[in-house]
């Protein structure tokens, strides 16, 4: 137990009782809930809605402890090694939370899983200085991918809330013209 821990310890972001941030009351283990998108399904924790929406919304005002909570039961939900590529918060979406939310997830995630996290994908608006004309050429839409060198990986996709998949859909073909394949999505809740 890290010292900051006896300090404030964690209480249940619902019904502030203490000893988890998720308590089980609260946020009972359900089966995840799944959404076939367009060649891969995206795996959810619950329904956006609830208590589960009430901690994702705390968590993208910048909650880096509910952050952590889900990332650990994300990864109970992590299937095999492909890498865990979190999806950027575009810049419309910025300025509603305190921190990239997709790409922290992955790289918790990965740290409680045997998978790895990789940065692959950049929102639009980052500076293309020293990037390939490769890359420059398969951005599309509100994404444009980080790193051509890589060879081809197999990626499950991690974000917060899949609201429509139009979004986890542009980063899958961003994804796919750079020769990966993307597998699965994990995110926390899917609007029902
Ligand atoms: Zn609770």
């Amino acid at each position: 137990m890290e010292i900051l821990d006896v300090l404030f310890p964690a209480r249940c972001t619902e019904c502030g009782r203490f000893g988890e941030v998720l308590c089980l009351q609260c946020f009972p283990h359900r089966p995840p809930l799944i959404r076939d998108l367009d060649g891969f399904s995206v795996i959810a924790l619950g329904a956006y809605e609830g208590a589960l929406r009430r901690a994702v919304l705390a968590m993208k005002s910048g909650r880096r402890d509910i952050l952590r909570a889900f990332a650990v039961r994300l990864a109970s939900l992590v299937a095999d090694d492909a890498i865990l590529v979190g999806i950027p918060t575009t810049r419309s979406r910025r300025h509603h939370r305190g921190f990239d939310c997709g790409v922290l997830l992955a790289s918790d995630v990965a740290s409680h899983s045997s998978s790895r996290a990789q940065r692959l994908l950049d929102a639009r608006g980052i500076p293309q200085h020293g990037r390939s004309g490769v890359a420059r050429r398969l951005a599309i839409g509100r994404f444009s991918i980080r790193c051509t060198e890589l060879i081809s990986s197999r990626v499950t996709l991690v974000d917060d809330v899949c609201t429509t998949g139009t979004t986890m859909l542009e980063c899958a073909r961003i994804l796919m013209r750079a020769q990966h394949s993307v597998v699965r999505a994990l995110t926390v809740a899917v609007v029902p």
